[in-house]
């Protein structure tokens, strides 16, 4: 756990590694909760899912034809077709024919069940009946095809076995799984809850874009950013809205944040006159660090805030945008996915040729803005534009943070590096 730190700070920078282990430490799934399967998208089962029933329920036709009995209808050809009475027409939905006699057929739809004693489906294109020409019930179809056992028929069970464990416990949740869980007749499952994260912006000189700009103002973006990457992670953002630079108005604001499950502030981290998030944070807690050997994201703060007797991690970010965003990537989504129940699986990594230098002067791990394309089958990396943690433009056009290690003071042009996806864009890939 958290060692308290007091009001002392610890001022050696620790690596990404050592700063993300301790974060996660500190977090655990958080309760199992039963959920309409509707809200259930990019959540964590915390059941196993087992079917009641047989999917398809009933032995049904893949296609819309005549169901048959296939020893009717050998070396049948367009030349020498077999003709077979219609006895029934049977649409999805209704309940199966019984039972097919020797030279008789089911004219059939898609997905209806099929008749008792068939034994194949024939599409309409292989028979003598086509929209121009609908054959009725008690007259005849030519059928121009052999066929063999089972052909076109979708078998009860196919897809799932009643009793059969369908999604184990841990699996995150994609849309095939959600349509999964719906087709076994199940409205809600069992998922760990999702993180409430509150979002809390500091400094004077911020204020809310809608508003008009005073002078010396500057649009809060980071708690936009931030809850946009807390909705994607998983979790409800809850905005806090902007504190001043002064003690008692950060004190107050995270003072209305006793239901969250993690914190999130920005700017107030680093070493200026105006920077005391870090003070509230061991008044009213604990400081584990606040300094990660990486660029940008240096100043970063984590610890506890203690709300009566609970305890709510508390991760400050930068206040520069791109630092703000890069640092949420490295150390809040993992924290976000391991409350909700996940695997933690880093983001997608590849390898790209680099396009541009990376100069590395003070030994820290640089994630730089890149955009990686493919040309020739092979990814390539080009810096996204100014490598400053100001310049939010160069973060939007990034589509990957390009790593530079800690001990290598420069990767050259035509270098191979390490991406770290954030997004894998259609047009490119
Ligand atoms: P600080 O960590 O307070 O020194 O802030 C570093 C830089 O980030 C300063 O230029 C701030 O103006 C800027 N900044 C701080 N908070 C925000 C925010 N919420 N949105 C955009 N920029 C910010
Ligand atoms: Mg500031």
């Amino acid at each position: 756990m958290i060692s308290n730190h007091g009001t002392g700070h610890n001022e050696s920078m620790i690596d990404v590694e050592e700063a993300l282990s301790k974060i996660l430490a500190v977090f655990t799934p958080l309760s199992i909760k039963e959920i309409d399967i509707l809200e259930t998208n990019g959540m964590v089962l915390a059941q196993d899912v087992i079917s009641q029933i047989n999917i398809p329920p009933l032995d049904n036709s893949a296609m819309d034809g005549y169901a048959i009995k296939h020893e009717d209808v050998n070396n049948a050809t367009s030349t020498n077709p077999k003709r077979l009475r219609v006895v029934a027409t049977t649409a999805a939905g209704d309940l199966p024919y019984s039972t097919l006699l020797n030279n008789e057929s089911v004219r059939i739809m898609t997905g209806a069940p099929v008749p008792k004693g068939a034994t194949a489906v024939v599409p309409f294109e292989d028979t003598s009946d086509n929209f121009k020409n609908k054959i009725s019930t008690n007259e005849e179809v030519q059928i121009y095809t052999d066929s063999i056992i089972g052909q076109n028929v979708r078998k009860a069970g196919q897809d799932v076995t009643s009793g059969e464990t369908v999604l184990k416990s841990g699996t995150k949740l994609h849309p095939s799984h959600i349509a999964l869980i719906a087709s076994l007749g199940k409205a809600t499952v069992k998922v760990f809850r999702r993180p409430e994260v509150a979002i809390l912006a500091t400094g004077n000189e911020i204020t809310k874009p809608g508003n008009s700009l005073d002078k010396g103002q500057i649009y809060d973006s980071n708690s936009y950013g931030i809850a946009a990457a807390v909705k994607e992670s998983g979790g409800n953002p809850l905005i806090l809205g902007i504190a001043k630079d002064d003690f008692k108005s950060i004190e107050a604001k995270l003072n209305m944040c006793k239901e969250a499950d993690f914190v999130i502030t920005s700017a107030g981290v680093s070493k200026g006159d105006f920077d005391i998030v870090k003070d509230v944070l061991s008044k009213n807690g604990t400081i584990e660090f606040h300094s990660v050997r990486m660029k940008p994201g240096k100043p970063l703060a984590f610890g506890l805030l203690q709300h009566n007797d609970k305890q709510i991690p508390l991760v400050g970010l930068p206040g520069n945008p791109v630092s703000a965003l890069v640092a949420f990537e490295q150390f809040c989504r993992p924290a976000i996915r391991l409350m909700l129940g996940n695997e933690l699986k880093p983001r997608a990594t590849i390898k790209a040729i680099l396009d541009d230098d990376i100069r590395n002067p003070d030994g820290r791990r640089i994630y730089a803005r890149a955009f990686v394309y493919k040309k020739d089958d092979v990814y390539h990396a080009s810096l996204s534009g100014v490598q400053s943690s100001n310049i939010l433009s160069a973060m939007a056009k990034a589509n990957g943070l390009a790593i530079c290690p800690e001990n290598k003071p420069l990767v050259k042009s035509g270098e191979e590096v390490a991406v770290m996806m954030l997004y894998w864009p259609s047009e490119v890939f």
